[in-house]
């Protein structure tokens, strides 16, 4: 029998101005007018304790001027809301005890972020459990998403990477130990992974990506893709198009300096892919004033700058991005690139398209190769 109950992490507050506040954090609370003080009633008997009958008859008994009709259209405005679970839902099949130990804290947040009504308050987790995620790169941005993944409880986590372990990794690539210095990074990541949670299959291969076929043959077998390598040049291209020809869900992500970056796209919705992003870029920095880079000519070392908490965060987000693709849970808008910057600790550069570019090589109306028979257009 359905006892309604506001989530806890969705508890509200009586603001003292003749509002509510229900859910606590930004994207995800609303303020309710409340003069009378009926909503904050109905509140406090959203504890799980009553039926949904006994809720109603409980209020209308304390505000007669409140109609039935008025109290199940509020409770069910909660409900559709997200801000309502079941306290008599069953012990969710499909999830022994153990796994209800190691993600009682992940179910918490999901339930916090999550505004879907759920049959349970574990089905973000059992969605995670059904999912099969390749990660292509394990360096610093896809050890830590690997990481992540595997400690969330994703199903399925494949790693591809065809390098050896190198010390000047061990800044930042927090899978790896000394010992593991000339060892593939393979074989080395799908050890610790595996150590780390032996619910989830984790698998790996020494795969060189060289062109589009390669990540074509990954995306076919994977629900998501996530790109966590910037070579070789072209990669990040490759990955849009086997994604968007397979119709599979991918999240890229990055850093350039204290600029962490991620994307992440749902092909076959219509939005636009990530090389429409490039094409408009291209535009936009052609109408500018010719510019000039430094190029003293001697010699001077390129960096390849990065710390632990660079890749990281790029990997996390990556990893969080995923996941938003698998449960919807927080619903990320898709189809755009986010940035954050780590010195001004703010959001830095997100791009948005309302609509595919129609300068986009990859997408975008090409009449002359209108009637090539879908042969590559670029
Ligand atoms: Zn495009």
């Amino acid at each position: 029998m359905f006892r309604p109950r506001i989530k806890w992490e969705h508890r509200p507050v009586r603001l003292g101005d003749g509002r509510v506040r229900i859910g606590a954090v930004q994207g995800i609370a609303a303020a309710m007018a409340d003069p009378d003080g009926w909503v904050w009633a109905l509140l406090e008997i959203l504890d799980g304790t009553r039926t949904m009958d006994r809720v109603v008859a409980d209020l209308v008994h304390a505000f007669p001027d409140r109609s039935e009709v008025d109290v199940r259209a509020a409770i069910n405005d909660l409900i559709r809301e997200g801000y309502v679970e079941d306290a008599a839902e069953r012990v969710s099949e499909g999830l022994s005890a153990a796994e209800r130990e190691r993600y009682g804290r992940a179910r918490g947040l999901w339930r916090w972020m999550d505004r879907t009504p759920r049959r349970t308050s574990w089905d973000v987790q059992l969605l995670l459990r059904q999912a099969r995620v390749v990660v292509v790169g394990i360096g610093g941005v896809g050890s830590t998403a690997a990481a992540a993944l595997v400690a969330s409880g994703v199903g399925h986590v494949h790693c591809v990477e065809p390098d050896v372990v190198e010390l000047s990794n061990l800044n930042r690539q927090l899978l790896f130990v000394e010992q593991d210095v000339g060892r593939p990074k393979v074989e080395a990541a799908v050890e610790r992974l595996r150590a780390c949670n032996r619910e989830v299959l984790v698998t790996g291969e020494r795969l060189v990506v060289d062109g589009p076929t390669v990540l074509l043959g990954l995306a076919v077998r994977f629900d998501v893709l996530l790109l966590a390598a910037d070579k070789p040049a072209g990669i990040t291209s490759w990955a849009n198009r086997a994604c968007r020809e397979t119709g599979t869900a991918w999240v890229h992500g990055g850093y350039q300096g204290p600029r962490v970056s991620i994307g992440l796209y749902r092909p076959g919705k219509g939005g636009p892919c990530r090389d429409c992003f490039y094409a408009e870029r291209d535009v936009r920095l052609a109408a500018l004033p010719a510019q000039t880079p430094w190029s003293p000519g001697i010699g001077i070392p390129e960096s390849h700058a990065v710390t632990a908490v660079s890749a990281g965060m790029a990997g996390l987000m990556t990893a969080h991005a995923v996941m938003s693709l698998i449960a919807d849970v927080p619903a990320l808008p898709a189809d755009r690139e986010y940035g954050f910057n780590l010195v001004t600790l703010r959001d830095s550069r997100a791009l948005e398209l309302t609509a595919p570019s129609p300068l986009c090589p990859t997408c975008g109306p090409l009449p002359q190769a209108r009637d090539n028979g879908g042969q590559d257009r670029v």
